[in-house]
């Protein structure tokens, strides 16, 4: 019997007792390398002493402050460190505990802004079938998970959706890049036009799909199709790079790989790197001056927004990344993940796909590798994986289900950003062996 009540009652866990580098251990002392940082939150592994420091320091100071009564340096600090790097005017922070947080405050502040933009009937998202946006109601209102959405349906605001960007199954043969993202960008603007553009609010996606489709980037110019239409029917984009910002793909920010700055975007995960929750919503100038000019405020508001000790650790969490350099092991290191994963598993028969940017790598698995038709889902081979994969002491985020219509099964890999090449390479062994003990081929 459990009190746990998060905890899904058919798993046996382990306990997690220690954290060191890219590796768990349990309370048996066996080690586990960290090759999904969790769920892509790990970003500098665990035990990291700058981070533990800073924490420490913080707590001697002022552990917390409510955001009504008082600011502090440390909260000011880290918006400004990420003021100064996201891109274009995404200058103003609005700083939250978690991925679904960021994202309702998005969402309300995008409809607040035509409130006071003299708009108000600029009521409908749109987002897309293949992504996930979170737990809570705003954000499972929007995301395209059908499993997770299907028993709460009747109470979910209703939303719009379109295609995702997903070249592996929708990209026809007879299409370049170009003419694939022009035709989803079409079908965004017929979406737009059928709603009718004066009663449309935001368009929402992820910049990379993680927990849907396993590190899906989109093809090259789509994400600037996509501004562009947006900006014809005055709709805000809205990019949720909740798993796939803060460095995951080698890039701080994902989106600026694509040369486009949204109107909002969220970030958590990589934040604070899991030494504490946080995530952050950043809007523009253009956002923030229309509220600030209006009623004067944003009305939205959680307890422990701004928290010091959170944003402590994510200050000490971005300041390594950048003084070690970081990123650039993750481009690195992430090239050397697929290039390894590929020549290992390209012959594979249930191997369909290996992609991805950055230390962001998605496998999908296949029944059928021509007709790129699923396994049968009732072998539940993702989530046969991941406990196989524990057994090998390698963690990897497992996904499956019914997504968009395709019974899919995909393994998701986002190592910790301090990686060397010789822990990639454990990794993908560690990897191989897990796919040929359950799909020996
Ligand atoms: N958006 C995206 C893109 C995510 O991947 C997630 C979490 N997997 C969320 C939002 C929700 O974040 P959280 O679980 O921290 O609420």
């Amino acid at each position: 019997m459990t009190h746990v009540f998060h905890r899904n009652p058919k798993q046996q866990l382990e306990f997690a007792v220690r954290g060191e580098g890219i590796r768990l251990f349990d309370q048996n002392g066996k080690g586990y390398i960290d090759a999904s940082g969790g769920a892509a939150v790990s970003c500098l592994g665990h035990g990291h002493p700058a981070v533990i420091q800073a924490i420490k320091n913080q707590l001697d100071q002022v552990a917390y402050a409510h955001s009504s009564f008082f600011t502090t340096q440390v909260c000011e600090d880290l918006a400004d460190f990420l003021a100064e790097r996201a891109p274009g005017d995404l200058d103003h922070v609005y700083f939250v505990s978690g991925g679904s947080e960021a994202v309702e405050a998005a969402l309300k502040l995008a409809r607040q802004y035509f409130v006071e933009a003299g708009q108000p009937q600029r009521r409908h998202f749109i987002a897309r079938r293949q992504s996930y946006h979170g737990n809570t109601l705003g954000a499972l209102a929007i995301g395209g998970n059908a499993w997770r959405r299907e028993p709460f349906l009747p109470i979910l605001v209703p939303a719009h959706h379109v295609s995702p960007c997903y070249a592996y199954r929708d990209q026809l043969p007879s299409e370049t890049e170009e003419q694939y993202a022009e035709r989803l960008a079409q079908e965004l603007d017929q979406k737009i036009r059928e709603l009718g553009p004066e009663n449309v609010a935001a368009f929402v996606a992820e910049t990379v799909v993680g927990a849907t489709a396993g590190a899906l980037a989109p093809v090259k110019t789509y994400l600037q199709r996509i501004r562009r239409v947006c900006d014809q029917h005055g709709v805000l984009l809205i990019l949720d790079e909740v798993m796939s910002g803060m460095g995951r793909t080698g890039h701080l920010f994902a989106c600026a790989e694509d040369g486009i700055v949204p109107d909002i975007i969220t970030i958590a995960k990589g934040l604070g790197a899991g030494y504490q929750p946080i995530g952050a919503m950043i809007a523009s100038s253009r956002i923030y001056d229309a509220i600030v000019a209006g009623s004067g405020f944003f009305q939205h508001g959680h307890t422990y927004m701004g928290h010091a000790t959170a944003c402590a650790a994510a200050l000490a969490v971005q300041r390594v990344i950048e003084q070690d350099g970081l990123l650039a092991n993750v481009l690195a290191r992430g090239e050397q993940l697929r290039g390894e994963l590929r020549s290992a598993l390209a012959a594979h028969p249930n191997v369909g796909d290996v992609r991805g940017r950055g230390l962001f790598v998605g496998v999908e698995f296949v029944g059928d590798k021509a007709a790129k038709s699923p396994l049968d889902p009732a072998l539940k081979t993702h989530a046969r994986l991941k406990k196989q994969a524990m057994q090998n002491g390698l963690m990897m985020y497992p996904m499956g289900g019914t997504i968009d219509g395709v019974l899919g099964d995909h393994v998701l890999l986002a190592p910790p950003f301090i990686c060397t090449a010789q822990d990639i390479s454990e990794i993908v062994a560690r990897f191989v062996d897990t796919v040929q003990q359950i799909l020996p081929a």
